[in-house]
């Protein structure tokens, strides 16, 4: 069975990663949301939120589950089992951090990365806008699943 595991933060989910989700089980048979939890980070969002806005998300969907993990996303990896990242790619700036950290993964591991572009439609959102449309008090809805919610 290949399994993917789909690592970030989350901070929160957008319809920019539901786009890759969605994509991304066509491809491989699960895919687990992996929510990396960095101490230095000073997240909008509790974790149990982000999980919690991810569970409900994809509640009717068996192939996608979502867990929280700390450390390398290599280790992770190879603590469950997973011989995949998925990753999306918006524009050149992601491209080149991305490759410099699958190639990293790569000389480390054997573990591969696959990447998704993203969808036109999606390709302008991140969770830090959204958390900056929160921040002012503007409408995130149009950005992000119906599960996110501030309050
Ligand atoms: P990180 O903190 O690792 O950047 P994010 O939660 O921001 O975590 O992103 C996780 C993954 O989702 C990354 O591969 C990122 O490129 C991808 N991603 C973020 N926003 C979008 C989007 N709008 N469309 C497609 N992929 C996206």
């Amino acid at each position: 069975m290949n399994k993917a595991i789909f690592p970030g933060s989350f901070d929160p989910i957008t319809l920019g990663h539901v786009d890759i989700i969605n994509r991304g089980i066509t491809l491989f048979d699960e895919v687990i949301i992996a929510i990396g939890e960095n101490s230095s980070k000073n997240y909008m969002f509790s974790l149990e939120e982000r999980i919690a806005f991810i569970k409900t998300t994809f509640k009717d969907n068996p192939k996608v589950s979502v867990v929280s993990y700390s450390g390398l996303t290599i280790d992770f990896c190879k603590a469950i089992g997973v011989e995949f990242i998925l990753r999306g790619l918006r524009n050149p700036a992601d491209f080149e951090f991305e490759k410099a950290i699958a190639h990293t993964n790569r000389h480390l591991s054997t573990l591969e990365t696959v990447f998704l572009l993203t969808s036109a439609k999606t390709s302008f959102i991140s969770s830090s806008i959204v958390r900056e449309i929160i921040r002012y008090d503007g409408d995130y809805k149009k950005l992000v699943p119906d599960a996110v919610r501030t309050k």
